[in-house]
């Protein structure tokens, strides 16, 4: 029986194993077997205490060897299921099956997909949701990015140093990034262009059905439709939360994100960090933040139990 498990891997998975281990709680994280969304950035610049900005990958790696030197252990299994064993819990992997009195899900959430043709069938031969991997295999070529957010504004600058012409696709006339995100990608006119009020309707495929070659796209305004011709397409429309193992015993909302109260779930003795109970704000130190209030939160309830006897 284990005082805390943390399920994730990303930035509010190892906070909150800093401090549990810290409180000397042993935590187990599995960390699953996909990295996470901080694995996949660039620089991260507003992250307090990195005046030159950190990269994303560094940031996680030094937290997770932060947590492992006050004694988090870490396994990369992919938690299937979460149940209740009274007031324990039984979380699931492929591999086995381990007890809690305490668990911290910080699953975060996964790029979400269009879902329009082509989109499936050529993902991984021209359709990608990470350009800081891929932008290398676009050098000298022509790639479009869809969506208006601060993640799109980051896939059109790290394809920007490879490819020729990168393409914003965006379903409105304004962007939502922020205005910083913006105007670095915007003065990058020389390569980047916006096709604004614009959808994506279709990714085309060559006759082999090998590679991309251009992405059919309709205008809202004047409902003219049309192939632009590409290399790849970058899918940059906001995340899912990674919620499936747990939505039959923790409330999630609408959308899937775990419903939160500073932390705390519906369930006394599991909580919730991260982008996977995070409607609004999604950043590194936001994420940090609830890693560690989860944490906190699991230490006062294990030394309340253990203070009426209960453990
Ligand atoms: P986001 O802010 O939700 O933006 C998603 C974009 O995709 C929006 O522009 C949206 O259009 C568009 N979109 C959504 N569904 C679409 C569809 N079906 N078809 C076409 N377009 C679609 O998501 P995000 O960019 O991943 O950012 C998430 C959060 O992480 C934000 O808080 C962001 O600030 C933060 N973030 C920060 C950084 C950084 O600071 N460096 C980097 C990445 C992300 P509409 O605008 O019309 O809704």
């Amino acid at each position: 029986m284990r005082d805390v498990i943390i399920i994730g891997g990303g930035i509010s998975a190892h906070t909150a194993a800093i401090y549990t281990a810290r409180a000397q709680l042993k935590p187990l994280v599995l960390a699953g077997e996909t990295p996470d969304q901080l694995s996949y950035t660039t620089d991260v610049e507003n992250f307090p205490g990195f005046p030159e900005g950190i990269a994303g990958p560094m940031l996680v790696m030094n937290a997770k060897k932060q947590a492992q030197r006050f004694g988090a252990e870490y396994k990369q299994e992919r938690v299937t299921n979460l149940e209740r064993k009274g007031d324990d819990f039984i979380i699931s992997t492929p591999k086995e099956k381990y007890d809690a009195k305490t668990v911290i899900i910080a699953t975060g959430a996964s790029a979400r997909m269009l879902g329009i043709p082509g989109e499936e069938k050529f993902f991984g031969k021209g359709v990608s949701s990470c350009a800081v991997c891929d932008a290398a295999f676009y050098q000298d070529k022509t790639a479009i990015v869809i969506g208006g957010g601060d993640s799109a504004m980051e896939e059109a600058l790290a394809l920007y140093k490879f490819c020729k012409k990168v393409i914003i696709v965006h379903r409105r006339d304004q962007l939502r990034a922020s205005k910083i995100m913006q105007d670095r990608v915007l003065k990058l006119s020389d390569k980047i262009s916006v096709m604004w009020d614009t959808l994506p309707l279709e990714v085309i495929g060559d006759e082999e059905g090998r590679k991309v070659i251009g992405l059919k796209v309709k205008n809202v305004k004047t409902e003219e439709e049309k192939i632009v011709d590409t290399d790849g397409v970058f899918l940059a429309i906001g995340h899912i939360p990674n919620t499936d193992a747990f939505k039959d015993v923790v409330k999630t909302d609408d959308h899937g994100y775990i419903i939160t109260d500073k932390a705390n779930t519906n369930l006394a003795g599991v909580y919730a960090a991260g982008d996977v109970q995070d409607t609004i704000f999604k950043q590194a130190i936001t994420s940090a933040a609830t890693g560690c209030m989860a944490a906190l939160r699991a230490e006062k309830y294990i030394e309340e139990k253990k203070a009426k006897g209960e453990y």
